[in-house]
């Protein structure tokens, strides 16, 4: 029964193509016709079936097993010779191959091919081929996979590789859009890292900018008097060295004020603790608006206030600190007991040539004491 489809099946097949024409007929005459139905399994994956097939008609999955799950990897139409190298070698089939449609195929076996063999050496040569061909086409992709992939390691890839085989078909033309996949994967992967990265700098750097902010407002709130607002007296001695230190280096004048509030405890004692604290916040901000740019004010503790004067000699200072005496005589702070009024005491000197300036601050007090001493509200040089 060598119908024409059956010869038109194996002479298109690669495989007999070195057949004399009458081997072909032979083996079509040999070979034995089986009908699968859609879905019937033709050769397994694993399995030794001792045969092979040449599909008459019909269309053929061939599936393999990749970690626990059927891919398919191919599909076949009339012509195609299947399960052969299994059939050369007797090693176990790679794939699996179901019919896809109803399938007609011929059956051939070990035997069939022998005797085929053994009355025509052109059989040999087709054989040969067949295996060389499956040869290329796994050696020319193992070479495109080992240089693309030394490529990339070496960081010399240049994408323009996939462009020249993504037309094929054939392996390399899968490898090729396995790689693409691959490498999709893999930018994709790194953007997203790049953007957890950019995400977590934009973090950090909100948080190192609130820190600074915290430690500004910290070291604000370190050097300034909680009550008046003006320099503490840390931050006022600090600046006043400074001062100091350059009108000793240049030789410029500088002068310091001491003050007093005069029976401060009396204000305390007859108007309450709070209005008391309102006068020295008074005091302070009258002192501020009354002083020039370059003086420091500061608030040394309880009631008791210090002026530096940058380039102001003796004279200067003096008449400074009696105008200053004479505004916060004139001051009234509002009470629930109506305005309070105050005085205070004022120990003013100029540097001495050398002097340091707890030396100078002494000199100050010494005098501002003298001030009280001669009667308080008024003004003392030292
Ligand atoms: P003198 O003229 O000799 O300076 O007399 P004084 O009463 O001003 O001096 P004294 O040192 O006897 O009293 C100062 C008072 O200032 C005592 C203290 O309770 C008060 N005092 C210190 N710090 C504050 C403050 O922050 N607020 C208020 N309301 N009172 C304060
Ligand atoms: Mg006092
Ligand atoms: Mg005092």
């Amino acid at each position: 029964m060598t119908d024409k489809a059956v010869l038109d099946s194996l002479l298109s097949n690669p495989f007999f193509t070195d057949l004399k024409p009458g081997m072909v007929a032979e083996l079509a005459a040999r070979g034995e016709m089986r009908e699968f139905a859609a879905g019937e399994d033709i050769l397994r994956e694993g399995e030794v079936s001792g045969g092979a097939y040449i599909v008459v008609a019909g269309t053929v999955t061939i599936t393999m097993l990749v970690r626990g799950s059927r891919v398919e990897v191919a599909e076949r139409d009339a012509g195609a010779f299947l399960g052969e190298i299994s059939l050369l070698s007797g090693v176990p089939h790679t794939a699996t191959v179901a019919a896809k449609t109803a399938v007609r195929a011929l059956r051939i076996s070990r035997a069939d091919c022998a005797a085929v063999i053994s009355a025509d050496t052109g059989a040999l040569l087709s054989i040969i081929g067949t295996l060389g061909r499956r040869l290329y086409r796994a050696t020319v992709p193992l070479a495109y996979l080992s240089f693309t992939a030394s490529a990339l390691v070496e960081g010399r890839f240049d994408p323009a590789i996939l462009q020249d085989i993504e037309e094929r078909q054939d392996e390399i033309g899968r490898f090729t859009g396995i790689f693409e996949s691959m490498a999709r994967y893999v930018s994709e992967r790194t953007r997203k890292l790049e953007d957890t990265v950019e995400e977590r700098t934009r973090h950090l750097n909100r948080e190192i900018a609130r820190r600074q902010e915290l430690e500004d407002e910290l070291r604000a709130l370190a050097s300034v008097d909680g009550l008046t607002g003006i320099n503490n007296r840390r931050h006022f001695l600090e600046l006043c060295e400074k001062e100091l230190d350059r009108a000793q280096r240049y030789d410029h004048p500088l002068a310091l004020m001491m003050m007093d509030v005069d029976h401060f405890k009396r204000i305390n004692d007859s108007y309450g603790h709070a209005a008391g604290d309102e006068v020295l916040k008074r005091l302070a901000a009258t002192c501020a608006a009354n002083l020039r740019g370059p003086d420091i004010l500061g608030r040394l503790g309880g009631e008791e206030f210090a002026v530096a004067m940058p380039e102001c000699g003796i004279e200067a200072a003096d008449h400074a600190a009696e105008r200053l005496r004479q505004t916060l005589a004139a001051v009234e702070v509002p009470s629930g007991q109506g305005p309070i009024s105050f005085t205070i005491s004022i120990g003013v000197v100029a540097r001495n040539s050398g002097e340091g300036l707890a030396a100078a601050l002494e000199r100050a007090d010494k005098a501002m004491y003298a001030a009280k001493q001669g009667g308080r509200n008024r003004v003392v040089r030292g």
